[in-house]
């Protein structure tokens, strides 16, 4: 059998891995690519998916970065069934609707500021509603250890991963001439201890197994100086009588916030008077969901409900769904817990809330999550001065707090942990869902302590794999693309201008007309050289 590597190769979004049996070709998960325009350009590359031709889809978890390229499948060709478990599934269902909504709001937005330009084309959206909605009926639910057939020769298992409600690790069972390999798939990994969730579930073994590395390179701090620290943010701002902005992923991120302030204010550590707004109609959605299949959340949650506590609830929650209640948080004055999506600040409301209080000191910006390159959550952190949001640079004056410890991946040494079970060290081991250098890290430790062989796969690349012999690079048919000399363009156009210069008098002396005419064309040139953004470049290498 054959895998390729069609996203989470060296960079954490995107994750998506197509396999070919003698009898099957489908793929396990179907991420979105997030981060800068040419990690988001892989999106729009429908070719190296060939939708028509998956036979079905298991999906790990909700998230966008596993599931928020189905839409685009549908839409070209793909009409298998889509297996995954039962909250995932209803998960899905709300997340794809909300990213086609993103993706044709800035679409909208992009045709807007064309038309400003003087463009008349029209930027179609990478998926609309329509396509979202026709996803809905291709899921088949799945429940956790409920060992299914979706094709001939092939077994699929889900077992709790432990990182968000839903979330499975996938374990694989291929019959092929005659043998049979399993692979296992890790999808992401939970943090043992993880508020709501239970803790990931040890596999017993595996031929090959593919695994994230979100943070391969970093222990979190505990529960217990997450909570201490979010208190900390929340005291800050509240003295000065500013806003505390939470941003986080709609799904577990949120819950996980709601119960933490739910802590803090039964030990006393919240203010009674400071309200705690759920900013987002998605969160507000999810966390229905997370009510209704508490079976699947962890002991102390399930004790808490049973004594008629609602961790999921506080005395001074109020919901925002409407557009015109979220601008209304920005007008009114005074200290206030904004918790919104997304988690990354690449998209959705939190954006306002960013442009409405980032440059104000005083106000704290809380990042609970991972923030993938390229996204204005990671300029943030890595201290960026300014930020650009809504075509405005926004300065950044507020105190910025990165709380690792609400991750819902695991932490490196539980990564190593959760490895470590696997009785077989001949194992292949495949570290996806990481950035580069994070996997260098976890793989020499892997080596080092473990004796696991560890492969890092790249972005495209196929690998033949046979149980028990060394997985074989598939030979890749498309060209290497060729690098561009624009070093002639480049020495024309500055020709062109010195040439303009010097001739500035003359212009001068023209007409009024003329000279604005020569002026609107030089507008369109500069518009044209603005849309190459220099800055992203320099913030990629
Ligand atoms: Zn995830
Ligand atoms: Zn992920």
């Amino acid at each position: 059998m054959k895998i390729k590597f069609l996203g989470a190769a060296r960079e954490v979004t995107g994750s998506c891995f197509v396999i070919e049996t003698d009898k099957a070709r489908f793929a396990i998960d179907c991420g979105m690519h997030q981060g800068g325009s040419d990690m988001e350009a892989r999106n729009w590359d429908i070719n190296v998916y060939d939708p028509r031709n998956i036979d079905f889809f298991l999906i790990t978890h909700a998230h966008i970065d596993h599931s928020g390229l189905l839409p685009r499948m549908v839409q070209n060709g793909f009409s298998g069934p889509v297996y995954a478990t039962e909250p995932t599934g209803d998960l899905i269902k709300i997340l794809l609707l909300d990213s086609a909504h993103i993706q044709e709001t800035d679409a909208t937005s992009k045709t807007r500021r064309q038309q400003r330009n003087g463009r008349s084309e029209k930027i179609i959206p990478l998926y609309s509603t329509k396509d979202a909605e026709a996803v809905a009926p291709l899921i088949k639910t799945r429940r956790y250890n409920d060992v299914f057939s979706p094709a001939d020769g092939i077994k699929v298992n889900f077992q709790d991963a432990g990182h968000i409600l839903g979330a499975a690790i996938v374990e694989l069972f291929i019959e092929e001439n005659g043998s049979s390999t399993k692979l296992v798939f890790s999808g992401d990994i939970g943090r043992s201890h993880q508020l709501l969730m239970k803790d990931p579930v040890d596999i017993t073994g595996a031929d090959f197994l593919f695994m994230e590395s979100t943070y391969g390179d970093r222990n979190h701090k505990g529960e217990e100086d997450s909570l201490n620290e979010l208190a900390e943010a929340i005291q800050y701002s509240y003295a000065r009588r500013e806003k505390i902005i939470i941003p986080a992923f709609a799904v577990e991120r949120t819950q996980e916030m709601l119960y933490s302030l739910y802590l803090l204010n039964r030990d006393g550590r919240l203010p009674k008077d400071i309200p705690v707004i759920l900013d987002s109609p998605l969160a507000i959605k999810a966390t229905e969901i997370f009510r209704k299949y508490h079976s699947y959340l962890d002991e102390e949650t399930h004790s808490l409900l049973k004594a008629g506590e609602d961790p999921l609830d506080l005395p001074q929650l109020q919901f925002s769904s409407s557009t015109e209640q979220s601008m209304k948080i920005n007008e009114t004055k005074g200290s206030a817990i904004v918790i919104s999506a997304s988690g990354m600040a690449n998209a959705g409301r939190i954006r306002h809330h960013l442009r409405h209080n980032l440059w104000r000191t005083g106000a704290s910006i809380v990042f609970v999550g991972f923030q993938a390159q390229g996204t204005p959550g990671r300029k943030i952190i890595e201290g960026a001065k300014k930020i650009r949001i809504f075509n405005e640079d926004i300065a950044v004056k507020a105190k910025i707090w990165t709380i690792g410890g609400f991750s819902a991946h695991a932490g490196q040494t539980q990564l190593l942990d959760w490895l470590g079970k696997f009785p077989d060290k001949k194992m292949p081991v495949f570290l996806i869902h990481g950035e580069p250098d994070t996997q260098n890290i976890l793989a020499s430790l892997i080596k080092q302590k473990l004796g696991f062989n560890v492969t890092i796969p790249e972005y495209l690349e196929g690998i033949t794999l046979k149980a028990g012999a060394e997985p074989e690079a598939v030979k890749q048919p498309q060209a290497v693309p060729q690098p561009v000399d624009m070093a002639p363009l480049l020495a024309e156009l500055k020709a062109k201008i010195d040439n303009l210069n010097s001739q500035l008098g003359n212009i001068r002396s023209l007409p009024a007309s003329r000279q604005a005419e020569f002026l609107n064309l030089i507008q369109q040139a500069k518009l044209s050289m603005d849309e190459i953004k220099i800055r992203d470049l320099n913030a990629r290498k």
